[in-house]
């Protein structure tokens, strides 16, 4: 199956001269959203997880399906104020300003591998940011797994560790 054939392009999104990659049409097709599923749950099991860490809010929702689907754990990588607990945090630059995630400070427990999921691999700040955030509280970061990888904007360049994408786009 052509996963491209259910993601759609659109323009303008979220403002003026962006293509934003929408992948609510992969979602809400049964069987595409499983194909996609089973993809990136064999890409993603030879690099052994124990947990599989989500970037919010897109990442969740690969994240989790894949977490049940192999039998590991699902940790949350959120944006600021919507953890209860304790958290760590890692702060990234964006084209304009910066943002920060978070994670629960007992979300890993020490030397447990971990991948990180996410829908969308672009200039790889995001990704970046989350393998840092991972490691300061004690995972082995041992992969990362995307849906869509835009290759024109090198992002795997950041990342020192592989990343798997079911589609690209130049
Ligand atoms: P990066 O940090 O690699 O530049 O951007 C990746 C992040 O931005 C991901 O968390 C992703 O959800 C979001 N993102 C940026 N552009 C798009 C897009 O076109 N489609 C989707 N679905 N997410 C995008």
């Amino acid at each position: 199956m052509d996963l491209k054939q259910h993601i759609r392009g659109i323009p303008d999104f979220p403002k003026p001269g962006i293509l934003f990659y929408d992948i609510s049409t992969l979602l809400r097709n049964a069987d595409a959203w499983q194909v996609a599923v089973g993809r990136m749950a064999h890409a993603v099991s030879k690099a052994q997880p124990d947990i599989l860490a989500g970037v919010e809010s897109r990442g969740f929702l690969m994240a989790a399906p894949l977490a049940s689907k192999l039998g590991c754990g699902f940790v949350m990588l959120r944006k600021p104020g919507k953890l209860p607990g304790n958290t760590v945090s890692y702060r990234y630059d964006l084209e304009y300003g910066s943002d920060s995630l978070h994670i629960q400070e007992d979300a890993i427990k020490p030397g447990q591998k971990v991948v990180v999921v996410d829908d969308l691999l672009a200039t790889g700040g995001t990704l970046a940011a989350a393998v840092e955030l991972l490691r300061a509280v004690g995972a082995d970061v041992t992969a990362a797994a995307v849906i869509i990888e835009i290759m024109a904007l090198q992002g795997r360049r950041k990342l020192d560790v592989p990343v798997s994408a079911l589609v690209t786009y130049e």
